[in-house]
């Protein structure tokens, strides 16, 4: 069976085929119009993937999704997609069937079930790039909550007294340490200041802030970090592990296990491919 996988991000959105064996054999990816919005998005991937031959599609959105309405909530990044019924869409363009969940989600999978989560649960997976999201995967599949919301860290306050999130609230660690407000705030894209050591010693207080909240609340046996500035490799998580294990008092027996991840810009695509195998048998 062969498998459409479909990666909508803030800044980008990336498909993918994958054949019967799981292999990755045609990949696209086109940098998001923001003038031309959802439309423009979904005219361009009927374009790409119309010549694939696929018998199932996976989807990872980047921002909330109503999982049991397969809906898209919102996005904050580009315009239009609010209560957007995106699976239903791809159904009807393609005439195959399709399942949705939020990027973070997928990425925990592709990560839990391909890369450097493989045989960790609980896993947590975050993607630290335009804005910053959670996934839980536990050892029967994503943990979604009540309502679909669950593993939002990125709206975690960190800074009673911080800066406003686009979320409403303040002090967010999204506000705090995603790539979009590094730049508005430094003048400088993520990845030139994480060549910056003093500057890293910083960053990583907050980030480890986040990330305590979550070893706390869930000790889980690994958190992989995926995302454009999780690229940033040893420069950025060995100050990260040296200021969680200050947080983090001895008090604590939780471990400290925090990689980064092993797909690169292809978590989300194979997650997308890990949700149709577990969720649409043809
Ligand atoms: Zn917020």
């Amino acid at each position: 069976m062969r498998t459409l996988a479909i990666d909508v991000g803030g800044t980008k959105f990336t498909i993918a085929l994958f054949d019967a064996e799981g292999r990755m054999v045609e990949r696209e990816s086109r940098a998001t119009d923001r003038e031309g919005g959802k439309d423009w998005m979904l005219a361009q991937i009927e374009t790409l993937a119309k010549p694939w031959k696929f018998d199932r599609i996976g989807i990872g959105f980047g921002g909330p999704v109503e999982y049991d309405k397969q809906n898209v909530a919102l996005s904050t990044h580009v315009g239009g997609w609010s209560n957007f019924p995106f699976t239903q869409y791809c159904r009807d363009t393609f005439g195959k069937p399709a399942v949705m969940d939020n990027d973070a989600n997928v990425g925990a999978l592709g990560e839990g079930e391909y890369g450097a989560g493989t045989g960790y649960r609980p896993l947590f997976y975050m993607t630290l790039s335009t804005g910053i999201g959670g996934g839980i995967l536990l050892e029967n599949g994503i943990y979604r909550g009540a309502d679909s919301y669950a593993g939002e860290l990125g709206h975690v306050n960190i800074r009673p007294d911080g800066p406003g999130c686009l979320c409403g609230s303040n002090g967010c660690f999204e506000r705090m340490c995603c790539g979009l407000w590094l730049e508005k705030d430094n003048g400088k894209t993520a990845k030139e200041l994480m060549q910056d050591d003093a500057f890293v010693d910083r960053y990583v207080v907050d980030l480890a802030r986040g990330l305590k909240a979550c070893i706390m609340i869930l000790n889980p046996a690994r958190i992989v970090i995926g995302g454009g500035i999780s690229k940033a490799g040893d420069l950025l998580f060995v100050p990260l592990r040296r200021e969680l294990n200050r947080q983090i008092t001895k008090w604590s027996r939780a471990r400290i296990d925090v990689v980064p991840a092993t797909l690169g810009d292809d978590s989300v695509l194979y997650g997308a491919l890990a949700l149709a195998q577990k969720e649409i048998q043809v």
